[in-house]
């Protein structure tokens, strides 16, 4: 497992007219490439990847650019780009969106396919041998992680991290850039502890998931880093919601250290030292330290400071008209995902929400009771499931007034899971509220499948 850089941090903070000139700047003001690339270095730069569902929720191409020309420059041998993307896309979903492979032939870089997508693998058991071929068992902290081999096997690992909000940690730092060297699903944290009190009451979720990132962060140190927040997505952001809002705060920070980078990217954001979880993880396992007098730092936080506005802590503040949030004690799994969920429905659904009467949605564990029964009532997570089995809204209230025998209310919906997905929730709303009051939603299944279906002729 790597070690902490031992060096003296570098942090310069740098504001010029373009994201291309802010990085050059960046890396001038820490001492120059050549600092931190040796001639003949394999390199692995972790960008941050995924459709362009908004801008910024990519890696800036032109920046990228300039990084890759210094690296050459520096004598860099072979240099890799890559990320497991988010869940529900692929790295080639994302490439020919993009035009990635071709761009990136063109300046000699490669495209790292984490994820196989470029390569047969249409059944499970496809998938998991390639997954065996290309990456390595790394053991962290007696965690089991999948790294891939072209990350393990590159001597320098570049973070160049694409700052955005983030519902859970404020903002997207970059050891949190580098969780995404695992994939979507080895990220997920499996609680089943629905309605267990002290689980929720310590939000043992975030915890643990904390802790997970830190560890992959610490299998493989980056050694120059960058946090891009020239352009950065605020509000409902990290992807495109109705309430995200691109704003231009022409500010970069760049380091040789990743821990004092993101402190240094905290502080600018107004985040206060205590409340980064991930810092606060980090630093107990000595991978860096809160004292800013250690930090070289080229540039005064005071004249940087950048306002962004952060996603809804409270759920029941997306407001949407036809949705009333119910919520109970729960952790971050269902915060996070319902978080998603609410803000897709917010932004893509606005035609079927028209056909959905008032909808009340439950989450967590013992929430509020609907105080009408003949509304739609959407139970989501097994918290939810468990702790309202007994209510009174569970039954349908014909037969329970008519003293028949008790059938279950019709209008219920339970999204299982600890947590539930918001991807997988979807097809559920579909199969519920039927497709003809689901039309925009129906559109979107139809066309997934379609887009499916091409991808295994051109596989098979
Ligand atoms: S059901 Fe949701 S709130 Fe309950 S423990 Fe699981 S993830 Fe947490």
């Amino acid at each position: 497992m790597a070690t902490t850089n031992l060096k003296q941090p570098i942090v310069a903070i740098v504001r010029e007219q373009t994201p291309q000139e802010s990085v050059l700047k960046g890396l001038e003001r820490i001492g120059g490439i050549q600092n931190h690339i040796d001639k003949g270095d394999n390199v692995f730069i972790k960008v941050t990847l995924d459709l362009p569902k908004s801008y910024p929720t990519t890696v800036n191409l032109d920046a990228l650019k300039e990084l890759i020309d210094a690296c050459r420059n520096a004598g860099a041998n072979k240099i890799n780009v890559g990320s497991f993307p988010y869940e529900g896309t692929s790295i080639k979903d994302i490439s020919e969106t993009l035009g990635l492979e071709g761009l990136f032939k063109e300046i000699g870089v490669e495209l790292a396919y984490l994820d196989n997508s470029n390569r047969l693998s249409d059944t499970d058991d496809k998938k998991k041998f390639l997954k065996s071929q290309t990456s390595e068992k790394i053991f962290a902290n007696n965690r089991l992680f999948y790294i891939p081999k072209t990350v393990l096997e590159s001597n320098k690992l570049i973070s160049f991290n694409q700052v955005k909000v983030h519902p859970l940690f404020h903002h997207t730092s970059s050891i949190l850039n580098s969780y995404s060297l695992i994939s979507p699903e080895d990220q997920e944290v499996k609680c089943n502890k629905a309605c267990d009190t002290e689980y929720l009451a310590t939000d043992q979720y975030k915890k643990e998931m904390v802790a997970k990132i830190v560890d992959v962060y610490s299998i493989k140190i980056p050694t120059l880093i960058i946090n891009d927040l020239f352009y950065i997505l605020e509000g409902a952001g990290p992807f495109v919601f109705k309430d995200s809002n691109m704003v231009k705060t022409g500010t970069i920070v760049v380091g040789n250290d990743a821990f004092s980078v993101d402190l240094i990217t905290s502080n600018l954001l107004n985040v206060a030292p205590e409340n980064d979880e991930i810092l606060n993880e980090a630093h107990q396992r000595g991978l860096g330290s809160f004292d800013l007098s250690k930090i070289q730092l080229d540039g005064t936080l005071k004249d940087y400071g950048v306002i962004v506005e952060p996603c809804q802590k409270i759920l029941s503040d997306i407001h949407i008209n036809e949705i009333n949030v119910l919520q109970g004690q729960m952790c971050s799994g269902c915060h996070v995902q319902a978080y998603y969920l609410l803000n897709f429905l917010k932004t893509i659904l606005l035609k079927d929400l028209k056909y959905m009467s008032e909808t009340s949605f439950l989450l967590g564990d013992k929430p509020p009771i609907p105080v009408s029964q003949s509304n739609n009532i959407i139970v989501f997570g097994d918290c939810a499931i468990k702790s309202t089995k007994d209510s009174d809204f569970r039954v349908d209230k014909i037969t329970k007034k008519k003293k028949q025998k008790l059938k279950p209310n019709k209008n219920v919906l339970e999204i299982k899971g600890c947590p539930p997905t918001a991807l997988n929730a979807l097809p559920q709303f579909l199969e519920h509220f039927r497709e003809n009051n689901m039309p925009v939603l129906t559109l979107l299944n139809s066309l997934c499948s379609q887009k499916l279906k091409k991808n295994k002729g051109e596989t098979n």
